[in-house]
C-alpha cells in the first residue's frame, strides 16, 4: 500500500498533486512519500516486536539524505555499502552504533572512517578483508566489532543479477568454511566476534528460501557456540520482494517474515538485524515524466518521454517492469494504444515497456512509473550529458526539492580542461 492515488482525477502524492511539483521543478523528477516510508518501516519494525532488534535499512536503494532522516528519526539503523554511504548515514545524524557496514571489498581507508567515526559491526566478507580488518583496528588501538558474511548455498529463485546466495556468487564465504574463519576471526586481536550475517538476494517473493537460509544460520550459531564464540548477533540481510505490478500475487509480508525469524531463530537469544531496502522504499516513490512526442512507427505507437534510461535504469538493466500510469486519470473504458514507452537516449535499450496498454497520450502529458522509489535515483547517470534527475520529497500536503536538477553550467564545471589544452 502506498500514498499515490487518484483524487479528483488527478494522481496525488500524499496531500499534494503531482501536476503541481511538475510546474515548479519540470519533468523528469522523482517524489517520495513521508507516510509510506514510515509505513514500510514500521511494518518491518512491529514484525520483530518482541525480540531484540535493529532495522538497519540498506540505503543503497535510495540514499538521499532526507530520506535518510526520515528513517533515522524513526529509529532505524543504516546498513552502508561504502564509504560514500557512510558518510552519508552520519550527515544524516545517524548514530555509529546504528550502522552497519557490508560488502565484498571494502578498502583499508573505507575500514578507518567508521572505525574512527563509529560502527556497529562490519559484515566481513573473506579472509584477506579479515586480516585487513584486523591490521586497520590494531593501528587504531581498537578492536573491530564484526559479523561474518556466510554464503549459505541457497537458490533466493530471483533475477540472476540480484541472487547471492549461491555458491557460485563472489559474496560471503562458503558456509562449509564458516567454522575455520571464526577461529581465524577469534585468534585476532583487533577483532571482535560479534554474530553471523547473511543475505542471500533481492526480489524475493518466497519464503522458502529464506527459511532454508535461516535454518542454516541457526546450526551455525550452535556450532559456533560450541567452538567457544559468542554468538549475540545475527544478521539476516534484506531482500523481502515487492509488488511490481498491481493485482499480481502479492510477495510475503513483512508480518510473515518476522513471524518466520521468530520461529527458526527467536530462541537463540540472539539480537537480530535485518536490511531491508527495496521494501521500505520501493512503493514509496514515483518517476514523473511528460511525453515529448507520440510518434508512429511501421508496426507499433511509440511514446517518447523526458525521461531515459539514465533516470531509470532497472528496464535496461534487469528487464524490470514498472506499471506506468497517466496522472490525469484514464475514464474508465477509455480505449487503450499499446504503446512501446521509451526514452530519448541513443541507445535501443532506453526502453521502458513494449505494447504497454495506455490511453492515447499526447506531447506533455504527465506519466508516472509506480514502484520507482527503490534502485532508481541511486542508479541515475548523466548519460547523454542528461542533467541528473532531481528528488522531491512530499510530507502531508508539503513537498520538498531535496536534490535540486543541476544547471548545465553546473555540469560543465565539474570538468576540468588540462592546461595543455
Ligand atoms: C542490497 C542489499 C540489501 C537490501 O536488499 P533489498 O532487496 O533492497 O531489501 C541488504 N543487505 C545487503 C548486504 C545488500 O547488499
Amino acid at each position: 500500500m502506498d500514498h499515490f492515488l487518484y483524487r479528483d482525477g488527478i494522481l496525488h502524492a500524499e496531500d499534494v498533486a503531482i501536476p503541481d511539483i511538475a510546474a515548479t521543478i519540470g519533468t523528469p523528477f522523482y517524489v517520495y512519500s513521508t507516510a509510506t516510508l514510515t509505513r514500510h518501516f514500521r511494518l518491518f519494525d512491529e514484525a520483530l516486536d518482541g525480540l531484540p532488534h535493529l532495522v538497519c535499512y540498506a540505503m543503497k536503494a535510495a540514499s538521499n539524505l532526507a530520506i535518510l532522516k526520515t528513517l533515522g528519526d524513526l529509529g532505524a539503523g543504516m546498513d552502508v555499502v561504502s564509504g560514500g554511504e557512510y558518510a552519508r548515514a552520519k550527515a544524516a545524524g545517524i548514530p555509529g552504533d546504528r550502522i552497519v557496514f557490508s560488502g565484498v571489498g571494502k578498502t583499508r581507508i573505507e575500514m578507518r572512517e567508521a572505525l574512527v567515526g563509529g560502527i556497529r559491526q562490519f559484515n566481513v566478507e573473506s579472509e584477506p578483508e579479515l586480516q585487513a580488518l584486523n591490521e586497520v583496528a590494531l593501528s587504531l588501538g581498537t578492536k573491530a566489532p564484526i559479523a561474518i558474511r556466510v554464503n549459505p548455498d541457497v537458490d533466493a529463485r530471483t533475477h540472476a543479477k540480484i541472487a547471492t546466495g549461491k555458491s557460485e556468487n563472489k559474496f560471503g564465504i562458503p558456509i562449509s568454511r564458516a567454522r575455520a574463519v571464526y577461529a581465524e576471526a577469534a585468534a585476532l586481536p583487533g577483532i571482535r566476534v560479534m554474530g553471523i550475517d547473511v543475505h542471500i538476494g533481492s526480489q524475493l517473493t518466497d519464503l522458502a528460501p529464506y527459511r532454508a537460509a535461516f535454518e542454516k544460520v541457526g546450526e551455525l550459531t550452535d556450532q559456533l557456540r560450541a567452538d567457544g564464540h559468542e554468538i549475540s548477533r545475527l544478521d539476516l540481510g534484506g531482500g523481502l520482494g515487492i509488488p511490481y505490478t498491481q493485482g499480481n500475487a502479492a510477495p510475503p509480508l513483512p508480518l510473515e517474515y518476522g513471524n518466520l525469524i521468530k520461529e527458526v531463530l527467536g530462541d537463540k537469544g540472539c539480537e537480530i538485524e535485518i536490511e531491508p531496502g527495496r521494501l521500505v522504499v520501493g512503493n514509496a516513490g514515483l518517476l514523473v515524466s511528460s511525453v515529448i512526442y507520440a510518434k508512429s512507427g511501421e508496426d507499433r505507437d511509440f511514446l517518447i518521454l523526458d525521461a531515459a534510461m539514465n533516470d531509470l535504469l532497472r528496464p535496461a538493466m534487469y528487464d524490470a517492469h514498472h506499471d506506468i500510469v497517466p496522472v490525469v486519470e484514464p475514464v474508465p473504458g477509455v480505449d487503450r494504444i499499446a504503446y512501446d514507452v521509451v526514452g530519448p537516449v541513443c541507445e535501443s535499450g532506453d526502453t521502458f515497456a513494449r505494447g504497454r496498454p495506455l490511453p492515447r497520450l499526447s506531447p506533455e502529458d504527465l506519466v508516472a512509473f509506480r514502484s520507482a522509489g527503490a534502485y532508481g535515483a541511486v542508479m541515475a547517470s548523466e548519460y547523454n550529458s542528461r542533467p541528473l534527475v532531481p528528488e522531491i520529497l512530499v510530507n502531508g500536503d508539503q513537498f520538498a526539492v531535496i536534490r535540486a536538477r543541476p544547471s548545465f553550467d553546473e555540469m560543465l564545471n565539474r570538468d576540468t580542461i588540462p592546461s595543455w589544452l
